[in-house]
């Protein structure tokens, strides 16, 4: 029989007249307690694969009937499988050791906890960092240290060099005096629009530059450039530094990150194709099978089709950014363009800040804050009509970052008035984190069949969201609202912004607690199996992929992780704890845990390189993330 033949009759077969039915078939899983997310057959001890496909789900004795001479059988003896993970957004990044030149310092409140220890870590780098190259870091929370570093915390690091981190969020950039010199920042230099810069009593920056703010120093950069060409400078009708659009090149193009970009180290590609398998066999250890690329350009694209070349052992979905649009337009490319292992899946588009930088756009004012209700976005409301009509038309699926309630409210506007003039029946449009919610704006995402790709990030950022008050919490990663009113969710880690840890979002999910044991908007909890069904299905279903992965089912890609407990059976605390032990992609063993393995990767699992965000489109990925 073909194997086409027996995909066909895999497909047809339900799990009750399998044994009527003669499969090739090359491996089989027995004695496992599995979770299938199907929900036609929820369980499952037992399931047949063959060419990288499920072709059965069954009890033991049905699956050992289609065992054949050559049938590997692979006996789990009660260990728990669910289908492998989705992660519908993130940023990889190449990752290096400590002792890389290329390593960025990774500035985590596990590992940095006071202003002492950052600026600490911050000088062991520039012992080892040559002269004139920047020394980076990233990842600090603010809360834990008591307040938000600044140029005079960065000069006890260096005056010479330039020293530049970022905020957890991503969305807050803190340089030195050096940078800010060379940029030509002075007390006379205004915020941009869609940005601020933190100023010292005499109004002078200091060194705290939020979402767009960063674009001063591109700015500066780009002056001193013009003036040495005799050029005419640009000036600060320059899109707002970060978002993303625009950009096609993985090459510097005046980010807003000049000086330290610059002279950051560059990365050989070999180095750098490394780097990147290396995370993405972090994310494989982890269970994750597929992920969402949340924003990236050709050249990183490119990127991505030479890591599957070289067996990257996670399927990617891909989001252009925006700026792509006109060229993949013009190439003839659209959603759903590429194979299993690395397919276009949308267009990745930013209406909104970031919610743990505490930046996104507020209708009620922050609880701590009364006269501020975070960074207005930049683009108005009639310009984002302009531009979602012409997604729209075009057929595309978009992904929009925005976390403020205003935030999502243009958002779902412009997504409502373009549909009026042009209804699409499966339009499937995301909105990524849609972090402060409330139930009319559920009710229009539900009316608009908008997917909420929602954060589950208490466990790191517990603490900065307790200043959003209990009554925003309530509805912050609406989990539980959503599932109930029928919305579609998915799931996501937005690495490096938290863990790309599936089993520590899914505990964090059914018990919001923050790594401080904290508790925050226990309406939102979701049970083990919903968080599973999230992290899993439903991610599947926002890349319009859910008749091809995302449960145990025949006919399906044989994509699947084996746990060494069953996370519904310990309790909820310690879900992140449970030993993965082995991730399969189509069939094949991709991660096998080490003897003794211990359970939970440390956050962040990964140290990251050079200060890319991600997919080397530095610029989406500084602002486009959280
Ligand atoms: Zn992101």
């Amino acid at each position: 029989m073909t194997r086409r033949l027996c995909l066909i009759l895999a497909l047809l077969a339900s799990a009750t007249c399998l044994a009527d039915v003669a499969f090739a078939t090359d491996t089989i899983v027995i004695n496992a307690k599995v979770i299938t997310v199907d929900a036609a057959h929820p369980a499952a001890q037992a399931f047949a694969i063959d060419n990288g496909r499920f072709t059965a789900v069954g009890t033991n004795a049905e699956i050992l009937k289609l065992k054949t001479a050559s049938t590997k059988v692979i006996d789990l003896k009660g260990m728990t499988v669910t289908p492998g993970f989705n992660d519908a957004h993130l940023h990889p990044q190449a990752i290096f050791d400590e002792n890389s030149p290329y390593y960025r310092v990774w500035l985590g409140s596990d590992r940095v906890k006071t202003m002492d220890d950052l600026v600490a870590a911050l000088q062991r780098k520039a012992a080892i960092t040559p002269a004139g190259k920047a020394i980076n870091g990233y990842g600090y929370n603010d809360v834990t240290l008591g307040r938000h570093p600044n140029r005079h915390d960065l000069d006890k690091v260096s005056t010479t060099q330039p020293v530049s981190i970022t905020h957890g969020s991503g969305h807050i950039t803190v340089v030195n005096s050096f940078m800010l010199n060379a940029a030509g920042v002075t007390k006379e230099t205004p915020d941009p629009p869609g940005g601020a810069l933190d100023r010292d009593p005499d109004g002078t920056p200091n060194g705290v530059l939020r979402e767009s703010g960063r674009g001063v120093l591109g700015r500066g950069r780009r002056e001193q450039q013009a003036a040495a060409s005799g050029e005419k400078a640009a000036t600060s009708d320059q899109p707002a530094a970060g978002r993303g659009e625009g950009r096609g090149q993985r090459a510097d193009a005046g980010d807003g990150r000049g000086a330290a970009s610059n002279d950051r180290m560059s990365i050989p590609h070999d180095d750098e194709i490394k780097g990147y398998l290396n995370c993405f066999r972090q994310y494989s250890a982890r269970g994750i099978t597929s992920v969402g690329i949340a924003g990236g350009s050709p050249s990183s694209f490119r990127l991505m089709q030479e890591l599957r070349d070289q067996g990257n052992p996670v399927r990617v979905g891909f989001m252009f950014s925006v700026g792509s649009f006109d060229d993949l337009q013009a190439a003839g490319i659209q959603r759903g363009f590429g194979d299993d292992r690395l397919r276009i899946s949308s267009l990745k588009n930013f209406q909104g800040n970031s919610l743990s930088g505490r930046t996104a756009w507020l209708s009620q004012a922050y609880s701590d804050r009364p006269d501020y209700f975070g960074i207005p976005p930049a683009r108005t409301q009639e310009k984002l009509d302009e531009d979602v009509q012409k997604w729209w038309d075009a057929g595309w699926q978009v992904a929009t970052h925005s976390n403020g309630d205003r935030e999502i409210d243009m958002m779902l506007t412009a997504i409502e008035r373009a549909a009026a003039k042009n209804p699409r029946p499966e339009a499937r449009w995301r909105i990524e984190h849609a972090s402060v919610m409330n139930q009319a704006l559920l009710d229009r995402a539900k009316k608009d069949g908008v997917i909420l790709v929602f954060h589950s990030y208490m466990w790191e950022y517990g603490n900065i969201l307790a200043s959003y008050g209990p009554e925003r919490l309530s509805m912050m990663h609406a989990y539980r609202t959503a599932i109930d009113m029928g919305i579609h969710v998915a799931g996501h880690s937005d690495s490096p912004i938290s863990a790309a840890d599936p089993l520590l979002r899914v505990q964090d999910m059914v018990t919001r607690k923050s790594s401080d044991g904290v508790a925050r908007g226990v309406n939102q909890r979701i049970s083990v199996d919903e968080a599973i069904k999230v992290w899993t299905l439903d991610g599947a279903y926002a890349t319009f992929e859910e008749n091809l992965k995302g449960s145990i089912a025949a006919g399906k890609l044989a994509d699947f992780v084996v746990l060494q407990k069953d996370p519904r059976a310990v309790p909820p605390d310690t879900i992140k704890d449970i030993v993965l032990e082995a991730t399969y992609l189509g069939g094949q063993k991709v991660y096998t845990a080490p003897e003794k393995a211990v359970a939970m990767i440390p956050q962040p699992p990964i140290n990251y390189g050079d200060g890319n965000y991600g997919d080397g489109d530095e610029e989406e990925n500084e602002n486009g993330t959280n």
